[in-house]
């Protein structure tokens, strides 16, 4: 008797025990949910990271210094009116545009700083000097491996100087390019370059405009140089996948460009928009500037903040540095 006494007391604390546990397994599946579901939120979607994770419950080590380097970064290199966009990919470079011819010595300065010994890609969105005013500087500076050019048969033939001694030293150089097409997958790194437009028939050499997606882990990143409403319109009418979470404001932040439509499809979380202090076009035009707040994402502009360089950090954080403080 007094062995089946105690056979019934012990089955009932192994089912205690297991009741036990079963409840401590529950509730800490139910906290690594909800820290789950809360740094995803705070993550704006992005699955947390193991450091997030442990953050989270308080087991990180607080002496270890935050994490800053990023093999991924996107660069808006501050040229005055213009457009010059590195994109860093763990020691590879591509440049998209190469600003006006007065920031030359600038613009290599802050390549040779930014560690570029070549450039991988060097990218032509359009012929306007604001975009390839500095490039030739650019080819006398660096060694590149490839040069991609906007479809230059739809609109009529630039005749600047600038461009003509442009081409003519990317002949001379025997540097290869080639003429985008849509679809185009160029390798930078671990990303890929994609060119999802390259523009309409025009006379309008902004709307030759190449624009491309860049890709790297959990980065996209859509910029689209000088094109105009009517061809971000043919671009989301071909539904294209446009999300990317950093947005390059077209033309400057132009009100001829930067539809709500558009800014709705990319559905940024930064926006950079590269344009010169106190500028004679009045860029970044308010009705653009009234898109850019709606769309919610934060906004940086090279006028104000100076060189703006967005990353995602080793946590898995979108990040934004500028090189100056933000004018009063
Ligand atoms: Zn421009």
């Amino acid at each position: 008797m007094a062995s089946g006494g105690k056979k019934r007391q012990s089955e009932r604390e192994r089912k205690q025990k297991m009741i036990a546990k079963i409840i401590s397994a529950v509730i800490i599946l139910l906290l690594l949910l909800s820290a789950f579901i809360s740094i995803r939120e705070e993550n704006g979607g992005a699955m947390p990271t193991m450091e997030q994770m442990l953050d989270w419950f308080g087991l990180s080590d607080p002496g270890a210094a935050a994490p800053v380097s990023a093999s991924t970064k996107i660069h808006f290199i501050d040229v005055g009116q213009g457009d010059s966009v590195l994109i860093e990919q763990d020691g590879l470079f591509a440049l998209i545009d190469a600003g006006e011819r007065d920031a030359a010595e600038s613009l290599v300065a802050y390549l040779q700083s930014a560690g570029v010994d070549r450039l991988s890609l060097l990218v032509m969105t359009h012929p306007h000097s604001d975009h390839i005013g500095s490039m030739r500087q650019v080819l006398e500076n660096f060694p590149v491996d490839q040069i991609i050019l906007p479809d230059l048969n739809k609109a009529p033939i630039p005749t600047s100087s600038t461009f003509t001694k442009l081409m003519t030293a990317i002949r001379d150089r025997k540097i290869p390019s080639v003429t985008a097409r849509v679809g185009d997958v160029f390798t930078l790194g671990n990303g890929t370059l994609t060119v999802l437009s390259t523009g309409i028939e025009t006379d309008n050499l902004n709307n030759i405009s190449l624009t491309t997606l860049y890709e790297s882990g959990g980065l996209r990143y859509y910029s689209s140089g000088d094109a105009e409403k009517e061809v971000e319109r043919d671009l989301l009418a071909s539904g294209t996948d446009v999300h990317a979470d950093i947005y390059k404001a077209a033309h400057h932040g132009s009100s001829t460009s930067n539809t709500d439509e558009l800014l709705d499809a990319v559905h940024p979380r930064i926006i950079a928009i590269s344009c010169g202090k106190d500028n004679s076009y009045g860029h970044p035009h308010r009705e653009a500037m009234e898109t850019f707040t709606a769309s919610g994402a934060d906004i940086y502009r090279t006028d104000l903040n100076g060189t703006i360089i967005a990353y995602v950090d080793e946590a898995g954080m979108f990040q934004v540095h500028v090189s100056k403080q933000e004018a009063a």
